[in-house]
């Protein structure tokens, strides 16, 4: 595996093999490394020819109160767990690569980026759209892999790519979770066991609420209701929000119907985790 530091080097091994004819995956990540990472690793592998895997912390989209400086990056175990599934290369820039002095351009997404994670986190899709345009100018994929996990990121990704031309196509990965159902994250390494063990409220409540729907439950009001009084009986999970959304346009919806996600938002002590589950209703 090519490890590069450098958008100059990353641009040259990438256009080697642009001149081979191989198709290039990119899957953008902020390391600390996990399944879930590496299904989208494993599945841009299968569709294309080479794989370029990015690690960068990015420091635009974390907030001021974030945990920018707090966020794991173990690179000597993310690097060889990359070279061992066979990834092309791994491109690893520093801050002051991505952002130079004087660095004053933004992307910003105003619609699919409001509301939920936009909400609590004001300037987040505002740094995630910055970095992953750059990252597409400097990779040049054909194809680049985002996790579901990150609901509102993908759509925000992908209304970016329509309206500003990119040429790369995304693909969708479903979430990985944990035996107890837990989706994985990078954040979960900051749970005590007893903050773990509270934290599967929230597969849980999905997975009741998905069982509601299928029983015949078509309002999305008394979903969340019973979604809320669910969490709240245990006592270290604070909601931040749970809501029922069109899948396509993350508008809220009122009745179960068609392609919605049931999104939430909840800190379990003091870390923030996100989870969701897609419904398909014909009807
Ligand atoms: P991150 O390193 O947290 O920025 O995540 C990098 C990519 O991995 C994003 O596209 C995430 O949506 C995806 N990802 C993170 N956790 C999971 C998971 N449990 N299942 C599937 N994809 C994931």
């Amino acid at each position: 595996m090519n490890i590069v530091r450098t958008r100059t080097a990353c641009r040259k091994a990438v256009a080697l093999a642009k001149k081979r004819g191989a198709s290039i995956g990119f899957v953008p990540t902020m390391g600390a490394l996990h399944a879930g990472h590496m299904a989208l690793v494993r599945r841009a592998q299968a569709e294309t020819d080479f794989v370029v895997v990015s690690i960068f912390v990015n420091p635009k989209q974390f907030g001021p109160q974030e945990d920018l400086r707090a966020y794991p990056r173990p690179f000597a175990a993310d690097s060889a767990m990359l070279a061992a599934a066979g990834v092309d290369v791994l491109f690893h820039p520093s801050a002051q690569e991505m952002y130079p002095r004087g660095f004053s351009t933004w992307v910003d997404e105003r619609v699919v980026s409001k509301g939920l994670c936009g909400n609590s986190r004001p300037g987040h899709f505002q740094g995630v759209c910055t970095v992953v345009a750059k990252l597409f100018m400097i990779v040049q994929p054909d194809y680049a892999y985002f996790g579901r996990k990150d609901f509102q990121q993908v759509r925000v990704i992908q209304r970016m790519v329509r309206d500003l031309d990119f040429t790369v196509a995304i693909r969708e990965v479903g979430i990985v979770r944990q035996d107890d159902g837990i989706a994985l994250s990078s954040r979960n390494a900051y749970l005590s066991r007893d903050e773990r063990a509270q934290a599967v409220c929230v597969p849980q409540a999905l997975a009741r609420a998905r069982r509601d729907i299928a029983n015949g439950q078509r309002s999305a009001a008394g979903i969340v209701r019973s979604m809320r009084a669910y969490i709240r009986a245990y006592q270290g999970v604070r909601i931040e929000y749970i809501a029922i959304i069109n899948a396509h346009t993350l508008e809220p919806v009122t009745l179960i119907r068609g392609a919605v996600a049931i999104v939430l938002a909840v800190f379990v002590g003091r870390t923030r985790l996100i989870d969701n589950c897609l419904i398909q209703r014909a009807g």
